[in-house]
């Protein structure tokens, strides 16, 4: 870990290729929304081991937010963020504004179809339109060998991969595991907006994705009985089930009958704050 060395911001895509003109090998690539905690550094560090460069973004992407509010309350301190990133021997922050990404009159999309509107996409409108649009952008700006992505947004990591093959970019999508907290609640920029009885209720996600892995293991497949027990348990909570799926790994869709492999995945609401979580089985 390298302390002492100076970090180098940039704030514009010109400036970031400017720097990156004088790099030689290989560069990794950290998508976020800062507010940063373990699970983001998590990614940096597999970044840092598997390349010469290491490239962090730090952009809240007002495009995959489908509520407003959402938008606006979401945690911001990008001095802190700097702060940490100090420490985690990156190269480059890249730090852009919202219109140094969408200028005035800006008008192109990217729909991966089909997977962008289930689940994740289902709940909130136009999110993964958002998310494949901004990624992206950020992948053609910073030419990332490879990119760096959480198995905590596992549809997020599907959407990006497809998009990745279907248009033919060179850019290596690689899936980190799950940072948790020591109750297992997933690490998340969000954990933030809880309250103190919420945040030790939320603990319930994990709780029940682990239930259904044991169900699994002693032989029961039957999904409808596994997300009743899952349900069983995360409504002795004061929360409200988005919804509980479990879907087959590649092309995400419903499964009557677990299978090694398939995902279980979840989203709660604790209020007006809703968490995501997923195991795979
Ligand atoms: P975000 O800033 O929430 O958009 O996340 C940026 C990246 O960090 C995404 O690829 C997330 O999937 C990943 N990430 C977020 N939380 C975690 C976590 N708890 N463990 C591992 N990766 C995470």
């Amino acid at each position: 870990m390298n302390t002492n060395k100076k970090l180098c911001v940039v704030k514009t895509i010109n400036n970031l290729e400017r720097i990156k003109r004088s790099w030689k090998g290989e560069i990794g690539f950290v998508p976020t929304m800062g507010y940063l905690h373990d699970g983001h550094l998590s990614l940096i560090k597999k970044a840092r081991k598997e390349n010469d460069k290491v490239i962090v973004s730090i952009f809240v992407n007002p495009k995959q937010f489908n509520s407003k509010n959402d938008y606006k309350n979401y945690p911001k301190d990008t001095k802190r963020d700097l702060e940490i990133l100090k420490h985690a021997n990156v190269d480059c922050v890249f730090l852009p504004s919202d219109l140094e990404l969408y200028p005035k009159e800006y008008s192109t999309h990217i729909k991966v179809e089909e997977i962008s509107d289930i689940l994740e996409g289902k709940s909130r409108t136009g999110h993964f339109k958002g998310v494949a649009t901004i990624v992206l952008k950020l992948l053609n700006v910073t030419r990332a060998d490879r990119a760096y992505f959480g198995q905590k947004d596992i549809q997020q990591t599907k959407v990006i991969k497809k998009m990745v093959k279907d248009l033919n970019l060179k850019t290596k999508i690689v899936v980190c595991k799950t940072i948790r907290e020591k109750d297992g609640l997933a690490k998340s920029s969000r954990n933030i907006l809880l309250n103190n009885n919420q945040r030790k209720e939320a603990a319930v996600l994990f709780e029940s994705l682990v239930a259904a892995q044991r169900l699994f293991k002693s032989r029961i497949y039957d999904c409808q009985k596994i997300k009743s027990e899952m349900k069983k348990i995360l409504n002795k909570k004061n929360c409200k089930v988005d919804y509980i799926s479990i879907v087959n790994p590649n092309k995400f869709s419903e499964v009557k009958n677990a299978k090694k492999g398939c995902i279980v995945t979840l989203a709660v609401y604790f209020g007006k704050i809703r968490l995501i979580d997923n195991i795979i089985l």
